[in-house]
């Protein structure tokens, strides 16, 4: 019965929580620092949701990498540029994502490259 607690107590610890960092991750020349958190204010307060990694929202915060082009999330949804074969998937399926790490990305579409 003691094991059983300690093994639980041991889970327990493992869950993240909400503000713990997720992940630090660099490329492009910039870094970015994701941490555990709700997208929802509705999930937060669902005792069965668990925080889950918070991407950066490139659409209303862009970032850029040190050429100039624009960062972009596998889940980001596409923009008037979309080339691909299913505009609803998002930049994941578009022809200028480039996957650079976990679901960070960069655009290489030279029409959203700063100048
Ligand atoms: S990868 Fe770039 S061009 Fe393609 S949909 Fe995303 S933001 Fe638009």
């Amino acid at each position: 019965m003691l094991r059983r607690t300690k093994r639980s107590v041991k889970r327990e610890e493992q869950i993240p929580r909400e503000g713990d960092l997720y992940r630090r991750i660099e490329c492009g020349g910039c870094t970015f620092e994701l941490y555990y958190g709700y997208y929802e204010e509705c999930d937060r307060k669902n005792p069965l949701v668990r925080p889950i990694p918070i991407y950066p929202d490139f659409v209303s915060q862009p970032q850029y990498d040190n050429e100039g082009r624009p960062f972009a999330t596998e889940m980001q949804d596409a923009c008037e540029y979309y080339v691909g074969y299913s505009f609803d998937e998002g930049c994941y399926t578009c022809k200028h994502y480039r996957h650079s790490v976990d679901y960070i990305g960069i655009c290489s579409c030279e029409e959203r490259r700063l100048e």
